[in-house]
């Protein structure tokens, strides 16, 4: 392994280059990539000091593997963690600090813009082990406050949201878990460390799919949980018994992935915010939610506290004869001939999707209706093709609606 030691103090963009880089003795410039499921001993006596903890060292994959090593440690440096543990997807991860760190009669609070599984988890799972949620309006702080008892351990959320890109002061947050003993999570899918640093704004625990920007072109499922070192040993030990563990071929794509990470976040951005400043000029268009407009209720916020706003932006559509429900917005879709029809974000890729029927499709229809999910919003993720054939293609999804052409 190199013996150079990386400088101090560097940015983003060059820790996702260069942190924790993962060099074998042929000195192979690109990451090694360690697949293997276990690994050997010199002796007996080593695999013994391996298994009792006297001799640190990799044994088997579920528990360390050096390429996955390489991606935790280039994560957490980007986030300004202490460690990091790395998962499947990122609902394992998510499930894994719940799972580690709660017990029965244990209270979080969350808001309710939340990715639909993240629901799911809540309603199906953790209800069923005697762990209660509150849901709360992402920005209202006196209902954050105002939910919090002595058995609440964590406040949960995602900013920004997706797919309204509600945006919840972080640091303002962190204060008020932090008074009622409770740990705050980000969820940091949207922004990625590349445009915001939640654990550097008071955040406890960071959680990502990597599955999205981290891999930034749709090929590998993973997560990840940043943190304290104490809190990263509760939710290490989970994994290693549990053990949904990321594979060594998904965390070397990450690594690559992370080396343009900076670079793709700031043109999703450019390509997005063009896209929402287009889209607001057309007929059909009732409203466009993305915090990078500025006259979008969340615009100051989230320039306080992040350098981008991301790729992802929704808006809401109403036909020619003035309907506006799921029938429109599925016609837009259908009418679209470049972007791609999935629910999948992050990617190069556009893509485009009607959150009601898809991601938030399991979410109950009274709890969809407050969290703002209309009939007739449709969500892009803005990828990195050409911003007129982009337009191009919005524009055949208004000709669905009956709008020129
Ligand atoms: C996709 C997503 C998840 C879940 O990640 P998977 O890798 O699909 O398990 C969690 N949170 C947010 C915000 C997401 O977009």
């Amino acid at each position: 392994m190199s013996k150079r030691q990386l400088p101090e103090n560097l940015g983003v963009e060059t820790l996702a280059i260069r942190a924790a880089e993962l060099r074998t003795d042929e000195m192979s410039h690109s990451e090694a990539l360690f697949l293997t499921s276990s690994f050997v001993y010199e002796n007996a006596a080593q695999a013994a000091a391996r298994f009792a903890g006297t001799e640190s060292g990799n044994i088997y994959s579920r528990f360390t593997n050096p390429t996955v090593r390489s991606f935790e440690q280039r994560l957490a440096a980007l986030e300004g963690g202490e460690q990091c543990v790395a998962f499947a997807s990122g609902m394992a991860a998510i499930n894994a600090v719940f799972m580690a760190c709660l017990k029965p009669g244990d209270h979080i609070v969350s808001s309710r813009s939340l990715f639909g599984t993240t629901h799911v988890l809540y309603d199906k799972y953790l209800r069923k082990f005697g762990i209660d949620v509150t849901l709360v309006d992402i920005n209202d702080l006196g209902q954050w406050r105002a939910a919090m008892t002595a058995r609440t351990r964590f406040l949960f959320l995602e900013t920004p949201s997706n797919p309204l890109a509600e945006v919840a002061d972080i640091a303002a947050l962190a204060d008020i878990a932090h008074a009622g003993e409770a740990q705050l999570i980000v969820d940091n899918c949207l922004c990625t460390p590349a445009l915001q640093r939640p654990l550097l704004l008071g955040a406890d625990i960071v959680i990502h799919s990597a599955t999205k920007y981290l891999d930034g072109q749709g090929r590998c499922l993973g997560g990840a949980v940043v943190g304290r070192a104490a809190d990263m040993a509760e939710v290490y030990g989970y994994l290693r018994t549990a053990g949904a563990t990321l594979s060594a071929f998904n965390a070397w794509v990450f690594l690559k992935g992370l080396e343009t990470l900076s670079l793709r976040m700031h043109a999703h951005s450019a390509n997005a915010l063009a896209l929402a400043k287009w889209l607001r000029e057309q007929p059909g268009i009732d409203r466009v939610h993305y915090a990078g407009l500025t006259d979008h209720p969340y615009h100051q916020l989230a320039l306080s506290q992040q350098s981008g706003f991301g790729g992802v932006l929704s808006f809401e559509v109403r036909d020619r004869a003035g309907k506006a429900d799921r029938d429109a917005a599925w016609r837009f879709i259908d009418a679209t001939r470049l972007v791609s029809i999935t629910a999948n974000l992050g990617d190069v890729k556009t893509t485009i999707t009607h959150p009601g029927t898809t991601t938030h499709g399991r979410v109950a229809e009274e709890e969809k209706r407050r969290a703002g999910i209309s009939d007739n919003l449709i969500r892009v993720a803005v990828g990195l093709e050409g911003l007129e054939d982009l337009k191009a293609d919005m524009r055949r999804g208004l000709a669905g609606l009956g709008f020129g052409e």
